[in-house]
C-alpha cells in the first residue's frame, strides 16, 4: 500500500458566547485543521492537527511533509514519524510544526485500523482498564459570574460527572469567589481548576494556597511552560497536585519536565505534542516515573478521538478530559455518536478511530 495524497480541510466556528480564560483572554471562534491521507488501495485515514493559524497547518502539511510521506508505506508509522520530526530537528522541535505531523501521525493511526479491521486503540495495545470506558471529566467550565459558574458546575454534576473543570485567574479575589461559589453548588464532586498559565511565582504560590483550602483536585497551568523550576518548587510547597503539558511537545520536552519533578498529572495533547505515536510513549515515560496520564483534549470529534485511543491503551491514564461546551464539530464526526453515562465515555468500536469526514462538518469548511 502507498500513499498517494496529504490534503487539509480546514473548519471554523463562531461560538454564540466567547469563552474566557485566565488574564481577560477571550475566544469567539474555533478552528480545525482535518488532515486526510490517500491511499492507492482507497483506504484512508483521518485526523486532527491543533495550532492556532490552521492556514499555517495547511502549509506545512501540504507542502512539507506530504512530498516526503507520498509514495511510503502508510503503516510503517514509527519511520514515517522519524521522516517528519527525527530527520528534522532543526527547526520543529516545537510548534506548529509538530502539531501539524501530529495529525498526520494521527490519521496515519486510523488508517492502520482501518487496514486491519479493528479499533486503533487495539493496535496500542487494547483496553488496559478492561471496562469497555473511561473516566471523564466535564470540561471546560469558561468564566463567568461566580452565580453562574456556580449554576454550570451544578448541572455537570447533575449529568453524572465525578469532576469538572473550570479556567480561572483573574486575581486572587476574583477566583476566590468563584471557587466557593463552584465548590458549594458541586458537593462530593471534584473541581479542576486551569490558569491558562496565567500568573507569575508568587500570585500562583497565594492562589494555589486558597486552592488547598477548597480541597481543588488539580491546579492546572499555574505558570508560563517555560518556568520549569517555579512549577517543580509549587508542586513541593504546595498540597494540591500540579497539571501540565498542554503547551509541550515530544517524549524528550515531557522528559524535561518529569525528570525537573515538576508535574503531577502530565497533559500532553496528541494532535501537538507528536501525534498518536508520541502520546503513546509519553504516556510510558509517566508510567515509569509514577505519573498519572490525563491526556488534553480540546478539539474536534477526530481529536477526540486519538486521545481516547491513547488513553485506553495505557495504564497511567487517569482522566479524559471531555468537551461538554456547546461545540458542534464534537460530535460531527462520529456516525453512531458518543456513548457517555455516568461520567464515562465508551470506547469507540469502529475500525481505526471510528470517525470520518461526514458532510454535518463540512458545513463548517473554510473556503
Ligand atoms: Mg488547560
Amino acid at each position: 500500500m502507498e500513499i498517494t495524497d496529504i490534503r487539509t480541510v480546514e473548519l471554523s466556528v463562531s461560538l454564540d458566547r466567547p469563552l474566557g480564560v485566565s488574564r481577560g483572554r477571550e475566544t469567539d471562534s474555533r478552528g480545525a485543521s482535518i488532515i486526510i491521507v490517500e491511499t492507492d488501495e482507497g483506504v484512508r485515514g483521518i485526523g486532527e492537527g491543533v495550532g492556532p493559524e490552521p492556514y499555517i497547518t495547511e502549509r506545512i502539511v501540504e507542502g512539507k511533509y506530504a512530498p516526503r510521506l507520498i509514495g511510503e508505506d502508510p503503516l510503517d508509522i514509527e519511520r514515517l514519524w522519524s521522516e517528519m520530526l527525527a530527520e528534522d530537528l532543526y527547526w520543529d522541535r516545537k510548534g506548529q510544526g509538530v502539531a501539524a505531523a501530529s495529525g498526520i501521525d494521527i490519521a496515519l493511526w486510523d488508517l492502520a485500523g482501518k487496514h486491519y479491521d479493528t479499533p486503533t486503540y487495539r493496535l496500542l495495545g487494547g483496553d488496559s482498564g478492561g471496562t469497555g470506558s473511561l473516566r471523564a471529566y466535564a470540561s471546560d467550565l469558561f468564566w463567568d459570574s461566580p452565580s453562574e459558574m456556580a449554576r454550570r458546575a451544578g448541572e455537570y454534576a447533575d449529568r453524572g460527572f465525578d469532576a469538572v473543570k473550570t479556567h480561572l485567574g483573574r486575581g486572587i479575589d476574583a477566583d476566590r469567589e468563584r471557587v466557593a461559589a463552584m465548590d458549594e453548588a458541586i458537593g462530593n464532586v471534584h473541581l479542576m481548576v486551569d490558569m491558562n498559565c496565567g500568573y507569575d511565582r508568587a500570585d500562583a504560590l497565594r492562589v494555589g494556597r486558597m486552592l488547598e483550602e477548597h480541597d481543588v483536585y488539580w491546579y492546572e497551568e499555574p505558570l508560563s511552560p517555560y518556568d520549569v523550576e517555579g512549577l517543580a518548587e509549587l508542586r513541593r510547597t504546595l498540597d494540591v497536585p500540579i497539571a501540565t503539558g498542554e503547551n509541550e511537545y515530544t517524549k524528550w520536552g515531557f522528559g524535561d519536565l518529569l525528570d525537573a519533578s515538576a508535574v503531577d498529572y502530565v497533559m500532553a495533547d496528541a494532535m501537538r505534542c507528536g501525534g498518536i505515536t508520541e502520546a503513546n510513549k509519553i504516556a510510558a515515560l509517566c508510567e515509569a516515573a509514577g505519573v498519572r496520564f490525563s491526556p488534553h483534549c480540546f478539539a474536534t470529534g477526530v481529536g477526540l478521538a486519538a486521545t481516547i485511543a491513547v488513553a485506553a491503551s495505557t495504564p497511567a491514564f487517569e482522566w479524559l478530559e471531555l468537551d461538554v461546551t456547546d461545540f458542534p464539530l464534537r460530535d460531527a464526526f462520529f456516525a453512531e455518536g458518543l456513548t457517555v453515562e455516568d461520567g464515562r465515555v465508551s470506547l469507540l468500536t469502529d475500525p481505526g478511530l471510528g470517525v470520518s469526514l461526514s458532510d454535518e462538518a463540512l458545513e463548517y469548511a473554510v473556503e
